[in-house]
């Protein structure tokens, strides 16, 4: 299983197919003895005998098979793989009534455990999810009122739910109770007693049919070329990867759209990609206009029932459209023909724990293991994508202009060496004043601080003392409106001390610096006319909070917003015409190799907020270095120049995109353990030509929940295949149990 080695992007290095999911031809029976992948970290598909039934297992089909004392459900693979005698094989015990996954999803399992060292049976995981979806559905249950009149003894609770049930409709059990607001018993009283009746209710049609054409919007003419040219790619169709590049507001959206009009429209089935999808509720109205019905969408806070629907309803071919998180990537899509990653330079799609995966990446991977068009789209492409444009891997469609009237915003710096705010404030004068001025107006503001929380460290004005974390390497963060002291790593929170935990003495701890908490109390002294919100993920959590901070801010109940990442990106509000951000450099500090590119992207993406509709957008930036080459680009709207001088750097030290990087994390609750591990994979490190490793060192989170965290950084030429340097290097040397090594191919995250 090589295939995972290839470099990314490269459609001559992805070999896919060369994996156990590539040998079997689709629908072909396989013969006595079958391979089964287990959804277990099991390290590889284990061989089973066919049942002899007669009626065959093909590759896909998913079975139950014993596996120790217990019935496992996995899939099965392929042939047999293994070399054990027949006899010693058991056998299957069944085939389960679900249709088959899908070849292109068993290759993609493959290919991304290669790719990342992870096992098998850890990725096929993420693609079996939900393991009720493997059952057929049952059907759903109701209860109606029975026609015939009955006598029973009449009680509050029974009448609510006979009232509930007045016009003579069926409803499910837990429906029905909610609705009456009644316990279970209650219903089941009245079954009891004959005044209802159970029934069976037809599915529920939670998924809605999609028309490619409900609601056509007439695009300008730079819009309409792009269109056309993904089309185009939806209907050829093969693999290719096209980078959508167009400043925000130039309607993306939009155009990607008629994309995924065009895939439905060949009855294929399309993938949308968003970061924090559930966060996104214009993004779902738009859909909503433009298809007739909403999409089915994907993502971690989907309730169980809906997730097993979901999942389902897409193996079955029922859902044609997902937006989801990077994890829809695993979903059982028989007929994908389209995959648009929006905001494509989201560190959001990376997933860090388990499998370390890149969800762009392997949304092109997957795009190229079903042979259809992959859409990349944003603002502030990615140096990776850039790069890929470049080398003429990926192909590019720029959109340079907002849509109709409204004009990107102006931006400048706001030297705070020269107009410093006050004492123990944080907004300078001229910000203050700008703000004034919106709001006079009767346009709104939003200032942006990527910091929840009031105060991101508390300290000790008599002894120096900062309050830590006991688990983590991490100061404490004062949330003021709880009272509370909260580790962001670990969560732990305790309540704001009365005294200094070290020398005792009263009311000296201070809080030093601001998080959105603090600002909002700023604005509240110096605007008291003003209406702050605050919005962060403390605020807003779920679909429901987003829907609602939209409506507040749409029907201006608020007006000046303060708040961090989540108000970046997405949000459409037209009367929103400035935006301040509090601390430019915030992003710059910490040495991370991608710093410059994403401090860039996140401010290009909220300067992005202002001025989207006919009214002018402004933009203060408030920075110690307006010199710096990413506040230049911001101003002066050089966002091609900052790229090309941040790409020239990355060449010239090797780092992506023109070489690789894996990390190793080394962690356990022993930090002599987890040093000795770390000792003996520096010693075993790679040497020689196209490679080097840095470290062992102390992960700069060197406690995190209590575990001693070390890192190893394996920096590799492009073109060499670092899974295979990992592996032969991670062979050399045993790791006890207590110990963790993680492996993170193409890392995001330095921490
Ligand atoms: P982007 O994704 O590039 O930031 P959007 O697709 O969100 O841009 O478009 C910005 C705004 O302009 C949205 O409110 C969108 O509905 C509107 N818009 C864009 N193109 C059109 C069009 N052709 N007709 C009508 N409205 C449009
Ligand atoms: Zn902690």
């Amino acid at each position: 299983m090589a295939s995972g080695d290839a470099t990314l992007g490269d459609s001559q290095a992805i070999r896919p197919g060369t994996g156990a999911a590539g040998s079997a031809a689709p629908n072909a029976a396989l013969g006595s003895v079958v391979s089964v992948l287990l959804p277990l970290p099991l390290g590889g598909a284990y061989d089973y005998l066919a049942p002899e039934d007669g009626t065959g297992l093909q590759a896909g089909d998913f079975v139950a098979v014993p596996l120790g004392p217990r019935d496992v459900i996995g899939v099965v693979w392929g042939a047999a793989e293994g070399d054990v005698a027949a006899k010693k094989l058991r056998p299957v015990i069944g085939r389960l009534d679900a249709p088959a996954l899908p070849e292109a999803t068993r290759r993609f399992v493959d290919w991304v455990a290669a790719y990342t060292l992870s096992q098998p049976g850890s990725v096929l995981r993420m693609a079996m999810s939900v393991p009720t979806a493997l059952e057929p559905a049952r059907p759903l249950r109701g209860y109606r009122r029975v026609s015939a009149p009955v006598a029973f003894r009449e009680t509050a609770a029974r009448r609510r739910v006979l009232a509930v049930l007045a016009e003579g409709m069926a409803l499910p059990g837990p429906t029905l109770a909610r609705e009456a607001g009644v316990s279970s018993g209650v219903i089941a009283g009245l079954v009891g007693v004959g005044a209802l009746e159970a029934v069976a209710l037809p599915p529920a049609g939670a998924f809605s049919t999609l028309d490619p054409a409900a609601g056509p919007v007439t695009l300008s003419d730079e819009q309409q070329a792009a269109a056309t040219a993904l089309v185009d790619k939806v209907r050829a169709p093969s693999f290719g990867v096209t980078l959508l590049d167009g400043v925000t507001g130039s309607g993306k959206t939009e155009v990607y759209f008629e994309a995924v009009a065009a895939a439905l429209a060949a009855g294929k089935q399309a993938l949308v990609l968003l970061p924090e999808i559930a966060l996104t509720p214009q993004w779902l109205e738009r859909f909503g206009r433009r298809f007739g019905a909403a999409p089915a969408v994907w993502h971690s806070d989907l309730g169980q029932s809906l997730r097993r629907q979901t999942w389902r309803a897409v193996a079955l071919g029922e859902v044609r459209i997902v937006v989801g998180a990077r994890s829809g990537l695993f979903l059982p899509f028989p007929e994908l023909g389209l995959i648009v990653v929006d905001e494509e330079h989201e560190t959001a799609f990376k997933q860090e724990d388990g499998v370390a995966y890149q969800g762009r990446n392997m949304a092109v991977v997957r795009a190229q293991l079903g042979d259809f068009p992959a859409i990349l789209a944003s603002a502030t492409p990615s140096l990776e994508t850039i790069a890929n444009v470049q080398r003429g891997r990926y192909e590019i469609l720029n959109l340079p202009n907002r849509h109709g009237a409204a004009a990107l915003p102006k931006v400048a710096a706001l030297d705070m060496r020269v107009a410093p705010p006050p004492r123990g404030r944080f907004l300078s004068p001229m910000l203050v004043e700008a703000v004034t001025e919106s709001l006079a107006r009767g346009e709104q503001a939003l200032l942006f601080l990527n910091r929840r929380g009031y105060a991101p460290l508390t300290l000790c004005r008599r002894c120096g003392f900062r309050l830590q974390c006991g688990n983590c390497t991490a100061w404490l963060v004062e949330h003021r409106f709880r009272h509370q002291l909260q580790c962001h790593h670990c969560g732990h929170a305790m309540a704001v001390p009365p005294k200094c935990p070290e020398c005792d003495a009263e009311e000296s701890l201070v809080a030093c610096g601001p998080g959105v908490e603090r600002i909002a109390e700023e604005v509240a002294a110096l605007l008291p006319q003003a209406r702050p919100l605050i919005v962060t993920s403390d605020t807003v959590r779920g679909p429901k909070a987003a829907a609602e901070l939209v409506r507040v801010v749409l029907e201006h109940e608020a007006d000046v917003l303060i708040g961090t990442q989540m108000l970046a990106k997405g949000h459409h509000f037209p009367d929103l015409t400035l935006v301040g951000v509090v601390d430019a450099d915030l992003g710059l500090s910490g040495g991370d190799l991608r710093a410059g590119e994403r401090t860039f992207q996140v401010l290009h993406q909220v300067s992005g907020r202002a001025g989207r509709g006919g009214k002018p957008g402004r933009v203060l930036l408030q920075t110690y270095a307006p010199e710096h080459p990413v506040m230049r680009a911001l101003v002066d709207g050089t966002r091609d120049a900052l790229i090309a001088l941040e790409l020239a750097a990355r060449q010239a030290g090797g780092w992506p995109p023109y070489g690789r990087l894996a990390a190793l994390v080394i962690s356990g609750p022993d930090a002599v353990a987890v040093d000795q591990v770390a000792a003996a994979l520096g010693r075993a490190a790679p040497r020689g030509k196209g490679g080097r490793v840095l470290g062992p060192a102390p992960a700069p989170l060197a406690v995190l929940r209590g575990r001693h965290r070390r890192r190893l950084l394996l920096k590799v030429d492009d073109g060499v295949a670092i899974q295979a340097v990992l592996r032969a290097w991670l062979a050399q040397v045993t790791v006890p149990n207590a110990v963790r090594v993680q492996v993170d191919v193409d890392p995001y995250s330095f921490v």
